[in-house]
């Protein structure tokens, strides 16, 4: 699966099921453009871009507690 990001708080990630094809996750509204989301409200484009993201975030927090540690 491809995140590709798109707008601000948006993020294109590709289809597994139909080539080519995109949809449209937006991390601010948690929504995802296909099918799935719609019938269920959760998709794996939606969970998968919220991994991606968490994951980030959490990079970006474990900084400056090292530095911290560093310093001493
Ligand atoms: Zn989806």
């Amino acid at each position: 699966m491809k995140i590709t990001p798109h707008d601000l708080g948006t993020f294109l990630v590709s289809s597994r099921s139909r080539r080519g094809q995109y949809h449209i996750v937006d991390m601010r509204e948690a929504t995802c453009s296909c099918e799935a989301f719609a019938t269920r409200g959760t998709c794996r484009h939606l969970r998968a871009v919220l991994l991606t993201k968490t994951n980030l975030a959490e990079r970006l927090r474990s900084r400056p507690a090292m530095t911290v540690a560093l310093i001493a």
